[in-house]
Parts: C-alpha cells; sequence; structure tokens
C-alpha cells in the first residue's frame, strides 16, 4: 500500500444513495485541508422531543442543540460525557444535551411559558429572540476521577449556530462552519397524520496540514518599522472555498431522507474528492436510574430531605425522560452534609432534577 500518495490507498465508489438516519458521519476533503462531520437524526431526535411535548419553537431550538452537542461530543477522542448547556434571559432560560460517548444522547429544556407564548403569538420564535442573552457552555466530563474541562461563549441574541462559530474562533483557533436544521415531517400512519421531528447538520474545519498551508499560518506581520505597510495574512484560498460550498447547504439536504450523507458530501466536493469515514450509530437514552437518584439524595442533608417529602414519599422526577422514581424517607438516611442545590427545582411531587 503506497502510504505517500492517499489516492492510490483509499478505495473508492459511488456514494450511497439511501440516509443513514441517526447517524454521524465523518469526512475529509485532504485536498483542501477540510475536514467534517454530517449528522442526521430521525428517531433519535423524534423520541427526544416527542416525550417533552414542548411547544413547537422550543422543540426546534433544543432540536438544533441536539444536532450541535452530537456534533461536538461525537468528535471526543476520550470516553466520556459532552454537556452542551445554554443559560440565557429569554423565554427559553436553559437548553441541556447531554452526550455520553459513543453515542447516547438525551436532552431537555427549561422556559417560561408565558413567554414563549408571547413570543409565539408576536412571531418572534428564532433562536435569538428564544435564548436572549448569556452564554454556551460545553463540558467535557470524562468521570468522578478527572477534571472537567469547560468552554464559554456568549450567546448574544444570534443562533447556536453563531455561537459555535464564535467558539471555535476564539477558544480554538480553527475556522469553522456548522449549519444545523430541525423541521417536522407529516406523514401517514394508521390513516391519520403523525407529525415527525427530523434534523441534521453539518461541520466544515479548516485544518491546515499541507506545508504550505501551515506555513502561511506562520507569517505573522510582527513590528513592522514605521511607514512599512503591514500585510495581514489572506484568507487561505482553500478555507474560502469550504465556506462557500458549506454555505449553499439547504435545510432540506440535511434532513430529506432521500437524501444520504453521503450524498451532500459527495455534491460539494466531488470536485477536489472526498473521503468519508465509517458512520456511526446515535441513540436516544437516559442515563438516570433508581440508584443515582438515590446516591443524589443521600448527598442531601437531612433537612432538605424532610422538606421534600409529601404524602409520606419522596417523589423525583428526571427532567430528561420523566421517569419517576418514589422513595420512603427512611429509606434514605444521610451521608453527608451537603446541601441541596441547583439543578434540584421545586418541591414536593414534581421535584425535577438532572442527574
Ligand atoms: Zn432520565
Amino acid at each position: 500500500m503506497n502510504m505517500t500518495d492517499p489516492h492510490i490507498a483509499i478505495p473508492s465508489r459511488a456514494p450511497s444513495a439511501t440516509a443513514a438516519d441517526d447517524t454521524v458521519m465523518p469526512f475529509e476533503v485532504a485536498a483542501l485541508d477540510l475536514r467534517g462531520r454530517v449528522v442526521r437524526l430521525g428517531p433519535v431526535v423524534d423520541e427526544i422531543l416527542e416525550r417533552h411535548n414542548y411547544p413547537q419553537p422550543v422543540a426546534k431550538l433544543l432540536g438544533e442543540a441536539v444536532v450541535l452537542a452530537v456534533m461536538l461530543g461525537s468528535a471526543l477522542k476520550i470516553e466520556g460525557r459532552f454537556i452542551l448547556q445554554t443559560q440565557t434571559d429569554g423565554p427559553v432560560g436553559l437548553l441541556v444535551v447531554d452526550f455520553t460517548t459513543p453515542g447516547q444522547v438525551r436532552a431537555c429544556a427549561r422556559f417560561g411559558k408565558d413567554g414563549v407564548a408571547a413570543a409565539i403569538a408576536a412571531g418572534k420564535t428564532d433562536a435569538g429572540a428564544l435564548l436572549g442573552r448569556g452564554h454556551l457552555a460545553m463540558t467535557i466530563d470524562q468521570g468522578a476521577d478527572s477534571s472537567r474541562y469547560q468552554g464559554l461563549v456568549a450567546l448574544d441574541g444570534g443562533t447556536l449556530e453563531d455561537a459555535a462559530h464564535e467558539y471555535f474562533l476564539r477558544s480554538e483557533q480553527i475556522p469553522t462552519r456548522v449549519r444545523l436544521a430541525v423541521a417536522e415531517e407529516l406523514r401517514a400512519e394508521n390513516g391519520g397524520a403523525r407529525h415527525r421531528w427530523r434534523a441534521g447538520g453539518i461541520m466544515l474545519q479548516f485544518l491546515p496540514k499541507s506545508p504550505e498551508r501551515a506555513r502561511l499560518a506562520d507569517l505573522h506581520p510582527g513590528d513592522a518599522p514605521e511607514g512599512v505597510e503591514v500585510h495581514t495574512v489572506p484568507e487561505d484560498d482553500a478555507w474560502v472555498e469550504g465556506r462557500a460550498l458549506v454555505s449553499t447547504v439547504a435545510d432540506v439536504e440535511l434532513i430529506d431522507p432521500a437524501f444520504s450523507s453521503e450524498r451532500l458530501v459527495y455534491r460539494l466536493f466531488h470536485e477536489p474528492g472526498v473521503r468519508v469515514f465509517r458512520a456511526s450509530p446515535l441513540r436516544a437514552e437516559c442515563s438516570c436510574s433508581r440508584e443515582n437518584v438515590e446516591a443524589m439524595l443521600k448527598s442531601f442533608s437531612q433537612d432538605d430531605r424532610d422538606h421534600m417529602v409529601e404524602d409520606g414519599k419522596i417523589s423525583v422526577t428526571c427532567e430528561f425522560c420523566s421517569a419517576n422514581y418514589l422513595f420512603a424517607p427512611a429509606c434514605v438516611p444521610s451521608a453527608s452534609k451537603r446541601s441541596m442545590t441547583s439543578p434540584m427545582s421545586g418541591r414536593g411531587p414534581n421535584d425535577s432534577m438532572m442527574l
């Protein structure tokens, strides 16, 4: 096998015609030093959004966050969790998407009912209007023994796409373009019509490996003597081309079950040549369990737990999947003196939590 010329070693074939739902497919355009991934969600995003039954614009926004989290989380080289969370002052105050490697995802939102109803009535249901101002946090959690890494970027009345671009530009210094799409599909079923959520996205990054492009990045003008015109490094042609191509992606190309991820990247990059990698499967699954909830309850103070007792029971509902857990107060003795803090919300039978 000739490793110096990848075009000889890599077999080529026509792009697959059928779309594989609930997958993420990495790809590489070696000639332009571009890498990326295509996310395509069918039953996974439908299951998450249907179960919550949020108002339509909230569901759509959470769907976008799910695509973004899957896109970034599936790129992790380590085993662990990737948590994408927005905290903002708009009608939708909180979005949380929790991705566990290699492909498990769950998500939920918190929002003000009146605020969302008012936004719908005013026709202001774009992401910027629903989120408002605040921040987007991305956390990588490798388990109890490892440190957590957190990246933060401001949300300033823009979209999740805007925030992702800003994050990669400032924190990672990687030119990045992200496209996210969510829509409801109407399908005939059992004599009636049933809405199904679908979602998809594409991410493209410029990661120069070839010597001439890497050198370009080193050409910092430095301290030029007075009067000498400073030349700024022009944007690399390969990135200009890649960015322009990805801007042509239509929402329908990210969602249409009849248009595969492979056909999408082939349409965009067949001229320079595109290599696709094995797509990995995704599934909607919550990681909550009776053991987890019990461990959390034990970490609260006796006083906090006493306040949770209603009708002789402690009832806890998982905010991600709505699973309900009931405990007899005597069965959860204190393990420590830690006080109850967020993310618990409310008291009584509707106590909700993020595990
Ligand atoms: Zn759950």
